[in-house]
């Protein structure tokens, strides 16, 4: 292997280690401890685990965490209120809404009930449209991660390259607006994207949000490339895995994020920093 290990479990332990000492700072200052709501609708194990994850994360810097745990039939106008209600509670800084939603319930709508400077997971389309614009406020929390990892290469981005495989709202499409942001040359690449051997390959950044296991291959990664794999996939063996062939990328790339390891822990940890850029705008 030649590249580097871009190690986010590292890195996130440093931010939140870090975050820990400014929520004592603001206590010392008779400010109240950041405070973050977090509501789970219905019974997915999966988003069960993200949450009870990220509250501990939470915890452990000194955040008040509260938890709103609502039934899966719970109906839309009731989850609306709630955040109304939240929206209006002065020791609530931050409000997450674990996605996905049941079918009934319209994410569109329920992001957008939320004030965008409670808006911790950077979704509401306040908060990207003032990424689009170059002046942002909260941004989405993974590739707020996946930019901070970047910045740790100490490599240069201007100029760069970069690929992003994946357009979705959460990871593929902010991404590229960071990235944009930072003068890169951005390719989004998606599902209907045709040669993606080929524009990987132009990449001196490749960031990979498919959901596919291994579906970029060592191969077309271009030697020396930043390669971040968001990817998180489950195999038949219980094994977790990326979207990147981790072994032969690693042989070309510079830098390369595991996985487990990588972004994962990056994104709780910026989910901890805007929570607490949160409680100093409410200042
Ligand atoms: P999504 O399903 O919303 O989007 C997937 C994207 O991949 C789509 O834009 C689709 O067009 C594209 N795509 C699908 N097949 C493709 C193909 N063959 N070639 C090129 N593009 C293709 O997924 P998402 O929510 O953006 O998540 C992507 C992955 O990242 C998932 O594995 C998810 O678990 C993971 N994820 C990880 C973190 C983290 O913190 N590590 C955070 C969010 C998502």
């Amino acid at each position: 292997m030649t590249a580097n290990i871009l190690d986010g479990k590292a890195i996130a332990a440093e931010l939140r280690q870090h975050i820990r000492q400014q929520v004592q700072a603001r206590l010392a200052a008779g400010q109240r401890a950041p405070g973050l709501a977090v509501v789970l609708v219905g019974d997915d194990p999966a988003s069960h685990i993200y949450v009870s994850n990220k509250r501990k994360a939470c915890e452990e810097v000194g955040f008040v965490s509260s938890a709103h745990h609502l039934a899966a039939d719970t109906p839309e106008a009731a989850l609306l209120a709630l955040l109304d209600e939240l929206n209006e509670n002065p020791e609530i800084h931050g409000i997450l809404v674990q996605l996905p939603l049941p079918a009934h319930i319209d994410s569109d709508k329920v992001i957008e009930r939320i004030v965008p400077h409670k808006d911790v997971d950077g979704f509401h389309p306040y908060n990207v449209g003032r990424l689009a614009q170059r002046r942002p406020l909260l941004r989405s929390c993974t590739p707020k991660g996946i930019m901070t990892l970047l910045a740790r290469t100490g490599i240069e981005l201007t100029g760069l390259d970069a690929v992003i495989i994946g357009q979705s709202n959460i990871v593929g499409r902010p991404m590229a607006l960071e990235l944009l942001a930072e003068r890169c040359t951005i390719t989004v690449c998606h599902s209907r994207t045709r040669n993606l051997a080929e524009k990987v390959g132009q990449a001196q950044i490749v960031v990979a949000a498919v959901g596919v296991p291994e579906l970029i291959q060592g191969a077309w990664i271009q030697p020396d490339a930043i390669v971040v794999d968001v990817g998180m996939n489950r195999l038949a063996d219980g094994r977790l895995c990326g979207d990147v062939q981790f072994n032969t990328a690693a042989q070309r790339a510079s830098w390369i994020t595991p996985v487990p390891g990588g972004v994962g822990p990056m994104t709780i940890a910026s989910l901890l920093e805007n929570t607490l850029q949160a409680a100093q705008l409410a200042q």
